[in-house]
């Protein structure tokens, strides 16, 4: 059964594949290409074996660029401009000297150009485009010079001008596409953002008391089907309302707030915390039981006990009372924060700054 699971786990390791750059695959496939131009007859084998030579000499180099990290000194990484104008002038080197694969000249320019749309600044691919397109024309002028203007010109001109009509209209499309990808970015940050905000406290920044109530929930659900303990601690300020009373309500304020950033800092980091409302907070206490949560509370206790507010509070320190309880098995979740609730009762009870709990 082991040893199953292992193989599996084996079989599940990703195979690891030479990565190529998209561009390095259409020039690849360009070549490809050429292949079936010179097994029909189109072209000669010399044109072929020198393209094909070309392409695979300059993907592996920037196959090796990139694998080997050069690339990052380079501004842009990817080097998507470089590898596209290599890529751009093979192709338009090998319809100088071959006409017929002016053919392929149309599709796999705009597939290359298409890659590079992500990549690329509008400007660059502007200039881009207007470059390739007037070697383009140069290439067509050259050769009808030689040849004269006959009816091969004018297919080579109808030739360009779809290619230059096709080209903008490809670029738009794809900074359409870019900009709303960069909107569906900017979405789901903003979408990530207010889901944060609205499990948090706004004072303290600790999680909110709805936020509590589903850790809760998980906390049951896990103790339920795995039977592990978990244990709840609400930790109450001392007479608060006299803090408030004779320092001001912002003295108030910056008292729950030190007291979170606090409490915060010393619990696990698999416990949970929360402002449960007003002066109370709870310490949800996975995987304990109500000893070493009492412990646990008690440090914290003596913790906030010695936090020095001299400079803002008359009496210079505050003192918590806290109630603990532990989750019983299939118990709701309210019967334990009632249970809490008790001990805490019982603290403020027997004279406040304690620790109560209630025994299971
Ligand atoms: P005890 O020792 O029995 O807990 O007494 P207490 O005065 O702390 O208890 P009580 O519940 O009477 O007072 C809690 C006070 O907390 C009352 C309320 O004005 C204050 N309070 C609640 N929320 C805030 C807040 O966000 N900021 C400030 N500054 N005070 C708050
Ligand atoms: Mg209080």
């Amino acid at each position: 059964m082991r040893s199953d699971t292992i193989n599996r786990r084996k079989n599940m390791l990703p195979v690891r594949i030479p990565q190529i750059s998209p561009i390095g695959l259409i020039s690849l496939l360009y070549a490809l290409s050429l292949y079936i131009f010179y097994r029909q007859g189109f072209i000669s084998g010399l044109t072929f074996s020198g393209a094909a030579v070309a392409v695979v000499v300059v993907v592996a180099l920037f196959h090796g660029i990139i694998r080997f990290g050069l690339n990052q000194r380079f501004h842009e990484p990817s080097l998507m401009l470089p590898q596209l104008m290599t890529s751009l002038l093979i192709m338009l080197g090998v319809a100088y000297l071959e006409r017929s694969t002016q053919v392929a000249l149309v599709p796999f320019v705009l597939i290359a150009f298409s890659f590079s749309i992500f990549r690329l600044s509008t400007a660059s691919l502007i200039l881009l485009s207007i470059g390739c397109m007037a070697a383009y024309l140069g290439i067509i002028l050259v050769r009808a010079q030689a040849e004269g203007y006959h009816f091969g010109f004018r297919a080579d001109m109808a030739q360009w001008f779809v290619l230059a009509l096709t080209l903008p209209g490809m670029i738009i499309v794809g900074k359409q596409i870019q900009n709303m990808r960069q909107l569906l970015r900017a979405t789901r940050y903003q979408l990530e953002h207010y889901e944060e905000k609205s499990v948090r406290d706004e004072l303290t920044g600790l999680y909110n008391r709805r936020q509590l109530q589903s850790e809760l929930e998980q906390a049951k659900l896990q103790a339920d089907s795995c039977d592990i303990p978990f244990t709840i601690c609400l930790i109450d300020i001392d007479r608060f309302k006299e803090i408030n009373d004779n320092n001001g309500h912002l003295v108030g304020d910056t008292i729950l707030k030190e007291f979170a950033r606090v409490a915060r800092d010393s619990i696990r980091d698999t416990d949970v915390l929360g402002r449960y409302g007003g002066d109370e907070f709870m310490q949800i206490l996975p995987d304990t039981d109500v000893k070493g949560a009492v412990m646990h509370a008690e440090r914290l206790r003596v913790y906030a006990h010695f936090l020095d507010f001299q400079k803002i509070l008359a009496q210079k320190h505050i003192s918590l009372s806290i109630g603990v309880a532990q989750y019983r098995h299939g118990e709701k979740i309210t019967d334990l924060i009632s249970r809490a609730d008790s001990a805490l009762y019982q603290a403020k009870q027997l004279g406040r700054n304690r620790v109560e709990w209630i025994n299971d």
